[in-house]
C-alpha cells in the first residue's frame, strides 16, 4: 500500500515503525494512539531503564509541556515535575558564588528522564515497544513500503520514522549530513546528596555552572536526592576518543589535571562524584533539511541534533512528535508530512544556533565573564 492516498483520519491507514523509544519516538506512538493508530516502536534497549537515561529535562510551554498536555499526560507530568528546581547559579574557578537566582517564577520545571520515559511508556497499549531490537538496515522493499531489519528478522511498513537519535539509522536514506563533532567533551558524573553534602550545598535549586577559559564544570539537581555533574572541555576530537577508551580513574586523573588550580570546593566533584561516562557533543549543521521521500521521515535529534547548550533538544522531539501526528492524521497525504518537515526545520534552526553560540560562550577563552553577561542579561530582559 502506498502513500499519495493514506488517509488515517478515514481509517485506511498504513503499518507504522517507529525507530527509538526516547521522548520523541514515545510521544509519537502514544499521539497516534489516543486517535486510534497503533504504530510499532523498535527500542534497542532491553527495557526501560537499562541504561542512566541521564540528566533532568525542562519542559518548556509551547513545545514540551504542550505535547504532554495533547497526549493526556499533563496532570502525570506536573506529579513527577520539579518547579522548584528551576535556579542557576555561577561561578568563577575560584569557588566565588557571582550569580544566583531561585528561578521560582519560570515555568520550565524540571523532570527525571527516567520519570518522562515511565510516564511515556506506561501510557501506551502493551507491547508497543519491541524492546532489544536494534534496527540493523531500513530499505525500499517494493510497492511502496519499507523492509525494517532487527535481530536479523525482516518487517515490512507502509511508514518508517527516524526517532533514533543522533546516530540514526534512518537519516542516511534522506540526507548525507552526519553529526560533527563541536569541539567539546562532556564527562559525567553521579552524586547522591546525602552522602555528599558539600556538592549537595554547591548546586544549589537547580543548576550551577562553575567557567574558566574553555573549561567549565556542572552541577544538576536531579529528583530523590541525586545530582548529576558534568566537568565541559574544549579539547580535540582524537583526546576526546582516547578519553572515552580510558578507565574511570585515568578520566579523572586527566580531568584533575586540566582543572588544576580551580577551588577545591569545585575539584571535589570530580575526585569523589561516580563515574557514569564521556559524552563528546556532536551537532548535525545548524538548518539541516532533506527532500521529503514517501514513507520516512524523521524528528527529534535523529533530524536536529545540536549541543545540550540551549536546553532545546528534548522540547524540540516533543513537538516535532505533536506536529507529526497531527500531519500523519490530516488525511491529505505524505503531503502534510512534507509540510511538517519544512515546518520542523524552520522550528529547529534557531534552536541550533543559540545551542552552538551556547557552547561557543560557554567555552570560550573569556572564561566566566561572557557567561555572567548572559546571565544579567537574562534578567535585565
Ligand atoms: C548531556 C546531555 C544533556 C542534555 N540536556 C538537555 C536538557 O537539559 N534539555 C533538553 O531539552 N535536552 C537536553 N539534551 C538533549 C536531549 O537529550 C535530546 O534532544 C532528546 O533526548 C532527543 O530525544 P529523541 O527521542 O529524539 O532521541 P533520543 O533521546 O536519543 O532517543 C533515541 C532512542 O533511539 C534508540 N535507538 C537508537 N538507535 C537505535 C537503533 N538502531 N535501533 C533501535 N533503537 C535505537 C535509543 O536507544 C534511544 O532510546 C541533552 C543531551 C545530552 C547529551
Amino acid at each position: 500500500m502506498y502513500m499519495e492516498a493514506f488517509d488515517m483520519a478515514n481509517s485506511s491507514y498504513p503499518n507504522i515503525a517507529i525507530i527509538g523509544g526516547g521522548p520523541g519516538g514515545l510521544m509519537l506512538a502514544r499521539l497516534l494512539q489516543v486517535r486510534g493508530i497503533t504504530a510499532t516502536i523498535f527500542e534497542r534497549d532491553t527495557h526501560g531503564d537499562e541504561r542512566p537515561q541521564g540528566g533532568s529535562l525542562d519542559l518548556h510551554a509551547g513545545t514540551g509541556q504542550r505535547a504532554m498536555r495533547l497526549a493526556g499526560l499533563e496532570q502525570a507530568f506536573l506529579a513527577a515535575a520539579r518547579p522548584e528546581d528551576q535556579g542557576d547559579r555561577l561561578y568563577d574557578p575560584a569557588g566565588t558564588l557571582l550569580f544566583d537566582r531561585d528561578g521560582l517564577d519560570d515555568d520550565r520545571p524540571e523532570i527525571d528522564r527516567t520519570a518522562l520515559r515511565r510516564i511515556l511508556l506506561e501510557s501506551l497499549d502493551p507491547g508497543t515497544v519491541r524492546w532489544g531490537s536494534k534496527v540493523e538496515t531500513i530499505a525500499p522493499a517494493g510497492k511502496g513500503n519499507y523492509q525494517v531489519v532487527a535481530n536479523g528478522v525482516a518487517m515490512a511498513f507502509d511508514i518508517v520514522i527516524g526517532a533514533d537519535g543522533a546516530w540514526s539509522r534512518v537519516r542516511p536514506l534522506l540526507s548525507d549530513a552526519v553529526p560533527i563533532y563541536e569541539g567539546v567533551t562532556l564527562v559525567e558524573f553521579g552524586f547522591d546528596t546525602q552522602r555528599h553534602p558539600a556538592v549537595d550545598a554547591l548546586v544549589g535549586s537547580g543548576k550551577m555552572f562553575a567557567v574558566g577559559a574553555n573549561l567549565a564544570l556542572i552541577g544538576q539537581r536531579n529528583g530523590h536526592g541525586h545530582i548529576r555533574g558534568y566537568t565541559a572541555q574544549r579539547i580535540p576530537e582524537g583526546d576526546a576518543r582516547k578519553l572515552a577508551e580510558a578507565t574511570p580513574e585515568q578520566v579523572r586523573e586527566t580531568l584533575l589535571e586540566a582543572f588544576t588550580g580551580w577551588a577545591p570546593s569545585l575539584t571535589d566533584m570530580i575526585e569523589r562524584g561516580s563515574f557514569i561516562g564521556v559524552r563528546p557533543l556532536h551537532a548535525l549543521p545548524v538548518g539541516h533539511r532533506w527532500t521529503s521521500r514517501p514513507g520516512l521521515t524523521l524528528i527529534g535529534d535523529a533530524a536536529h541534533v545540536m549541543s545540550p547548550f540551549g536546553g532545546e533538544g528534548v522540547n524540540l522531539a516533543l513537538a516535532d512528535a505533536a506536529d507529526l501526528a497531527d500531519a500523519l492524521m490530516s488525511g491529505e497525504g505524505w503531503d502534510a508530512v512534507t509540510r511538517f518537515e519544512e515546518a520542523m526545520a524552520v522550528r529547529a534552526s534557531p534552536a541550533a544556533e543559540g545551542a552552538a553560540k551556547g557552547l561557543e560562550g560557554t567555552l570560550s577563552s573569556a572564561g566566566v565573564s561572557n557567561v555572567l553577561a548572559h546571565y544579567r542579561r537574562r534578567v535585565a530582559a
